[in-house]
C-alpha cells in the first residue's frame, strides 16, 4: 500500500504543486484546506488520482481515519496583503493550526514537516542569511503576525521533537512565484505580471533598490520532498540565491511580457525587508539540492498561466 500524505492547505499554490507532485511519485494524498485563501480550482485535476480533499479549519481538531505516515502543515495566508487582511487567521493557524497538525502526526507516529519561512529572519541584519542566524523581527509590526506566528510554529515543532521524540522537519521557504498564485495575491511577482499583461502601471514599492531571490514552484517542491525524506531535523532554507532588485524584476517582466506599462512607485510598507537572499550551504550539502529552473524560464511559464487569467 501506498504511504499517506495529510498536507494542509493543499489548496493553496504550494499546497497544491506539493501534492500533486508527491501523487507522481506514488503517495496517497489527503488534502485539508479551509479555503480562506486556497481555491479548490488549484486541486480540481487531482480528483481523479489518489487524493482526498476535506473542507476543514485546522486551527481545529483534525480526524483522520487510517494510517498517516507524513503530516505536512502548509496552511497559512502567505502574502503581506493576505495577512495584513486576516491577521488573527494567520496567528490562529500558525499556533493553533501547528499545534493541532503535530499532534496528529504524534498519534500516527508520523513524520513532520512544517512550512516556515524567510520571514523568520525579519528585515535581515546578515546577510545572505543563514538558518543560524536568529533574525531581526518587530514582534507588534503589521508582518508581525506572520512572522511571529512561525517563529512559534519552528519553536514547538522543535519541542514536540525533543519532549515526544516525533521526528520534525523545518524548511524555510524564500520569494517562490509560479502558476497557480492568485492575481490579487498581492506579492510583487503576480502584481507585476498582471499588471504587465494589462498594460497596466507596474507598482514598485520604495525606490525599487530592496532586494530578493525568487525560486521556480517546481525547484521548492523537490527540495521539500528530498528535506521530507532526509534525516536532518534541523531548520533548512529552501531558496533560489540569485538575488536582484524588485525594480529589476519589474522591468524583465515589463520586457518579457512585450508591455506596454510604465513603472509607478508606490510608499515602502511598514518593515518591508530590504535585503533577503538564501544561503543554500545546508540544503546543498544535506540534500544535494540545487535550483535548476533560472528566473526566464520560470517567468516564461507563470507569464504564460496568467494570460488565462487576466
Ligand atoms: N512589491 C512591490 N510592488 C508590489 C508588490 C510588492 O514593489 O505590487 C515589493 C515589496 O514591497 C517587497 C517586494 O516587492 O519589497 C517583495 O514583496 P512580496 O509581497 O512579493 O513579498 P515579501 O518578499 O515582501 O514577503
Amino acid at each position: 500500500m501506498s504511504e499517506r500524505v495529510v498536507i494542509t492547505g493543499a489548496a493553496g499554490f504550494i499546497g497544491s504543486h506539493l501534492a500533486e507532485e508527491l501523487l507522481n511519485r506514488g503517495y496517497s494524498v489527503i488534502g485539508i484546506d479551509n479555503l480562506l485563501t486556497g481555491d479548490t480550482a488549484n486541486i480540481a485535476h487531482l480528483r481523479n488520482r489518489d487524493f482526498e480533499f476535506i473542507k476543514h479549519d485546522v486551527t481545529n481538531y483534525i480526524y483522520i481515519e487510517g494510517p498517516v505516515h507524513y503530516v505536512l502543515h502548509w496552511a497559512s495566508p502567505a502574502s503581506p496583503i493576505d495577512y495584513l487582511e486576516l491577521p488573527i487567521p494567520t496567528l490562529k493557524v500558525g499556533a493553533l493550526g501547528t499545534h493541532k497538525a503535530l499532534g496528529l502526526a504524534k498519534a500516527k507516529n508520523a513524520r513532520f514537516v512544517i512550512a516556515s519561512t524567510s520571514e523568520v529572519y525579519g528585515d535581515p541584519l546578515e546577510h545572505p542569511q543563514k538558518e543560524t542566524y536568529w533574525g531581526n523581527v518587530n514582534p507588534i509590526g503589521p508582518r508581525g503576525v506572520y512572522d511571529e506566528a512561525k517563529r512559534f510554529a519552528e519553536a514547538i515543532t522543535v519541542a514536540y521533537h525533543r519532549f515526544h521524540g516525533l521526528d520534525t522537519k523545518i524548511v524555510r521557504i524564500f520569494n517562490t512565484y509560479g502558476p497557480r498564485m492568485r492575481i490579487r495575491d498581492g506579492r510583487a511577482v503576480p502584481a507585476f505580471i498582471s499588471q504587465a499583461l494589462r498594460n497596466e502601471k507596474v507598482t514598485v514599492f520604495g525606490d525599487g533598490r530592496q532586494t530578493r531571490s525568487f525560486c521556480y514552484i517546481t525547484d521548492l517542491v523537490d527540495g521539500i520532498i528530498r528535506l521530507m525524506l532526509s534525516d536532518t531535523n534541523d531548520p533548512v532554507n529552501i531558496g533560489n540565491p540569485a538575488e536582484m532588485t524588485i525594480e529589476e524584476i519589474a522591468r524583465v517582466i515589463i520586457e518579457m511580457t512585450g508591455s506596454t506599462s510604465q513603472i509607478v512607485y508606490h510608499p515602502l510598507p511598514e518593515d518591508d525587508p530590504k535585503v533577503r537572499r538564501p544561503d543554500i550551504t545546508r540544503a546543498r550539502t544535506l540534500l544535494g539540492w540545487e535550483p535548476k529552473v533560472d528566473l526566464r524560464a520560470g517567468l516564461t511559464s507563470t507569464i504564460e498561466y496568467f494570460r488565462t487569467k487576466v
